[in-house]
């Protein structure tokens, strides 16, 4: 392993475009671009609030997690056929592989659309081929994390895993997302206390923009594996030393955070002192369509901004396949890929 790669600092970005990496947090209803969404309402006959593409686009200036969310749920709603699922996620993949990511584990939000009258099967049918598909046409290995709504009830979450097991074997574990204020983890421990039990992975959205004490009760109460976000980790000194000695990743997405105000800008974003407080930290797109970026434009923007290094690149792409639910053996081949790439981009 590498323990301080040195690269040309102007060989950066391209290092930082070319190196494998995994992405471990993607709303995939939050990949879907404004042309997308006008392609299928007019496949479907859905009628927009919005008259072009562009207006859509520009409706994407929102200034909170709430705003977001209200346009985020308009525009899933184009979203009815099993080819509908197929083409959003596909659309996705082919631009994760673009960018060099090796492993996508893949948020989806279903009761976004059972609440509409769309059957769970196909959402997960359309998500779990195109994910087949991508891994057989282009190598990317995906897999599929379903995501309760934590602003809805325990109980709407647990008949939401119960449509669901019919197609455990389609997806590797559960979530939690939306509102995060107001919500906090231990509301669904009982339904995750259930996933646990039939031995799925679990993650939780917490620390965004909510208290430290929310990343507590998702390590306590639900037991998670991963924390998405956590930024606000760093406040408490206490909870930064445990997700240090237990080594739970925190699933970062800087222009998510830049665009939802968690930071004033991304200069001062706190990946770089995650890091140096031995955090098991990643670099991830979040809703790539509505918050400027895919994962590359995160690497690419927030080490501009914060004048990360190589040695930091290196962390976070490793620290990526560490915190991915994937077999071990296909992380070790991802490792071997990225010395193979940082030693192309160290030898000078
Ligand atoms: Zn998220």
């Amino acid at each position: 392993m590498l323990a301080s790669p040195s690269v040309d600092p102007a060989r950066l970005p391209a290092l930082l475009q070319a190196m494998p990496k995994a992405e471990l947090h993607i709303h995939i209803e939050g990949s879907l671009e404004p042309e997308l969404i006008f392609q299928l309402a007019e496949r479907n006959g859905v009628r927009l609030p919005y008259a072009s593409v562009e207006a859509l686009r520009s409706a994407y200036a929102f200034s909170n997690l709430q705003s977001f969310l209200d346009i985020y749920y308009a525009g899933a709603s184009v979203l009815l056929t099993e080819q509908d699922f197929y083409d959003m996620a596909r659309a996705y993949l082919r631009r994760a592989v673009r960018d060099k990511v090796v492993r996508a584990e893949i948020f989806f939000d279903p009761q976004t659309h059972t609440a509409r009258g769309v059957s769970m099967e196909t959402v997960i049918r359309g998500l779990h081929r195109a994910c087949e598909d991508a891994q057989r046409e282009w190598g990317i290995s995906a897999a599929l994390i379903l995501c309760f709504l934590r602003h809805l009830s325990e109980e709407d979450a647990f008949a939401t895993l119960e449509q669901a097991l019919p197609f455990q074997g389609q997806f590797i574990g559960v979530g939690l997302d939306s509102s995060e204020l107001g919500h906090p983890p231990e509301k669904f421990e009982r339904v995750f206390a259930r996933c646990r039990a039939l031995g799925l992975h679990r993650v939780a959205h917490a620390g965004e923009e909510g208290p430290p004490a929310y990343i507590w009760s998702a390590l306590d109460a639900l037991q998670v594996e991963r924390i998405d976000h956590g930024v606000q980790a760093l406040k408490d000194e206490a909870l930064v030393a445990r997700l240090a000695r237990e080594r739970v990743a925190l699933t970062v997405c800087p222009l998510s955070n830049q665009k939802l105000c968690v930071f004033p800008d991304l200069a001062q974003h706190n990946l770089r002192a995650l890091l140096d407080a031995g955090l098991c930290a990643t670099v991830n797109s979040d809703d790539p369509a509505y918050f400027g970026g895919y994962i590359n434009d995160n690497f690419l923007q927030v080490f501009a901004a914060t004048g990360m290094t190589a040695a930091h690149a290196w962390q976070l792409a490793s620290n990526s396949f560490e915190a991915s639910f994937a077999p071990e053996a296909d992380k070790r081949a991802w490792m071997a890929r990225l010395e193979s790439v940082f030693s192309d981009y160290s030898a000078l």
